[in-house]
């Protein structure tokens, strides 16, 4: 597909000129090692819609084509955040939170309807590229030794850490839960967090059942606490390069844009850091084109579902994979597929962005007479 026929333009770009694949961009880091090992995440709060599908079948397509042109073994973790905030709360003032786990738990969300959406684009996907994918569930990643290292390492030295995790306010939001009634305190309002010896101290305040302590032992298993987003990324970069001599892996995150430039720049640097990982066992952050809405805003299904029409003439099953599926079935996937592997394969298509209105063209001709 060349310019004309795809209707695309393609302004000049700084790292595709430094690049003549994709690939380049970890060449170095996957030298000498014998498998890529590439991570991604998603909360599990609903249904994806078209920025999060293509956001995954560009992850499987460019490792597929890594994998390929490095002659290496390949598998991509799912970080399935299933500690996303479900239910909030206001009480006293002050916002309080349970997990989508606690209320699947509890009997009030449905497990199924939670993921379903989820593993079955990810299976799809798999078998499409033959790469290999494993679910990787939050309770299982906060237990995880270089995790809890990275969590003390943040508790030891919080006036440093804070600058980075919280410019706004100053305060680091670790998350442990009330252990009668599960209430996280969303904004870490009343948490004291202290390191103590191969251990972190989470104390907090329950506005039902007072005060109580959360012990998270570094080498053990035992206690569960929530962190907010850049506590948890910060994490992820340290476990990644911790994982880079656990699995003799090169070790890659794929995210979606949000979490590239200024918040790479602001957070993650600066906490690789402070955290005195050596560039040379940084891993490589890669990431995938943003989807925007009509007005270059990044496509969400918040506002759509807010405003409707008004904020985006679109079908509904764009906002939904379920509904995708049913109304066009895996032959849309196809030609999202299609499209993502040309993004995997030039870095001038990788570096940029979409507007929805170029994925409805893509799936248009054979797939959406009749919108859903
Ligand atoms: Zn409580």
């Amino acid at each position: 597909m060349n310019e004309l026929s795809s209707g695309l333009y393609f302004a000049p770009t700084g790292i595709a000129h430094l690049t003549h694949t994709n690939t380049d961009l970890v060449r170095a880091a996957a030298h000498g090692r014998t498998q890529l090992r590439v991570t991604t995440a998603a909360q599990l709060n609903g249904h994806p819609h078209l920025g999060t599908v293509t956001t995954i079948l560009a992850v499987f397509a460019l490792t597929a084509r890594m994998a390929d042109d490095l002659n290496m073994p390949a598998t991509i973790i799912f970080d399935s955040l299933e500690n996303a905030p479900a239910e909030h709360l206001t009480i006293h003032g002050r916002h309080y939170t349970r997990t989508v786990q606690d209320l699947i738990d509890h009997g009030h969300l449905d497990a199924h309807e939670r993921t379903s959406g989820f593993r079955r684009l990810l299976t799809w996907a798999s078998a499409r590229s033959t790469i290999a994918w494993q679910e990787r569930p939050y309770a299982v990643y906060q237990e995880l030794l270089p995790v809890r290292t990275c969590l003390h390492a943040i508790a030891q030295r919080q006036d440093e850490f804070a600058p980075l995790l919280a410019p706004a306010d100053g305060r680091i939001r670790v998350r442990p839960r009330c252990p009668r009634c599960h209430l996280v305190d969303k904004d870490a309002h009343d948490l004291t967090m202290s390191a103590g010896d191969r251990e972190v101290l989470l104390d907090s305040v329950c506005p039902h059942h007072g005060p109580y302590r959360e012990t998270i032992p570094i080498h053990g298993t035992s206690g569960w606490y929530d962190a907010n987003t850049p506590v948890r990324s910060v994490q992820k970069v340290a476990l990644l390069a911790a994982e880079r001599d656990h699995y003799d892996a090169c070790s890659i995150s794929m995210d979606g844009p949000d979490w590239g430039g200024a918040w790479f720049s602001h957070v993650i640097a600066p906490a690789l850091a402070l955290l005195d990982i050596p560039a040379h066992d940084w891993p490589i952050s890669l990431f995938t084109p943003m989807v925007l809405d009509r007005t270059g805003g990044k496509l969400s299904k918040s506002l759509y579902v807010k405003y409707g029409r008004e904020y985006a003439d679109l079908p509904p099953a764009f906002l939904d994979l379920d509904l995708l599926l049913d109304a066009y079935g895996e032959e849309a996937l196809e030609a999202l597929w299609q499209e993502t592997t040309r993004w995997a394969a030039e870095p001038r298509r990788l570096h940029r962005c979409y507007t929805v209105d170029h994925l409805t063209t893509l799936l248009r001709p054979s797939h959406l007479g009749v919108p859903a």
